[in-house]
């Protein structure tokens, strides 16, 4: 199981590596990675979680505990209410919208502590994927197309970031006045 100790932060140079490929069939080891990843995230959202330390996450990439593969948890609502639970190895953008937008609020990331409110990160807003999807009734990984958008696909791109070495903070702005944001910027998530 994964501790809020686990996680590595921006000054860690590894965080800035970029992942290796996960050998396909993915072996259990690998599988169990990507299981923790999941656990951690869904156990940040807990209320009543034991690690203290841990923040709320809505994603969490293997690079961010140290573990440079290309692999990465998502468990989020979207806008609409719409659960989203991805364990995703070795994804692809493979289209891009020209659309861009930002979340209003500015992002935040479990392997940044400093303060960032108010920066803002241009994101596409739709995105066409190509990964090896956990299908947890199958317990096994499927490999997917699949288009994401507006807030899932601002995560996604988030923790895909990852995989190539970038963080957020690599493309903050004061100001994005040419996009449109995601939503009203009095509205807030959660
Ligand atoms: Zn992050």
């Amino acid at each position: 199981m994964l501790k809020s100790k686990d996680i590595i932060m921006d000054n860690h140079p590894n965080l800035r590596k970029k992942s290796e490929p996960v050998k396909l069939p993915v072996s259990p080891e690998d599988k169990q990675i990507l299981r923790n990843l999941l656990s951690y995230v869904l156990e940040s959202q807990n209320p009543d979680k034991t690690d203290s330390e841990m923040r709320s996450a809505v994603g969490l990439a293997a690079p961010q505990v140290n573990i440079s593969k290309q692999m990465f948890a998502i468990i989020t609502q979207d806008l609409d209410g719409e659960l989203h639970v991805l364990g995703v190895v070795n994804p692809r953008i493979i289209k891009r919208s020209k659309e861009m937008t930002f979340i209003p609020g500015g992002e935040g990331c479990l392997s940044v502590s400093r303060e960032t409110e108010g920066m803002l990160t241009p994101r596409y807003r739709s995105i066409v994927v190509e990964a090896y999807f956990l299908d947890f009734e199958k317990d096994r990984f499927i490999k997917k197309r699949m288009t994401f958008k507006d807030y899932i696909a601002i995560v996604f791109q988030h923790e895909y970031d990852h995989l190539q070495g970038t963080l957020f903070t690599d493309k903050m702005f004061k100001d994005l006045a040419n996009l449109e944001p995601l939503y009203p910027a009095e509205e807030s998530l959660n």
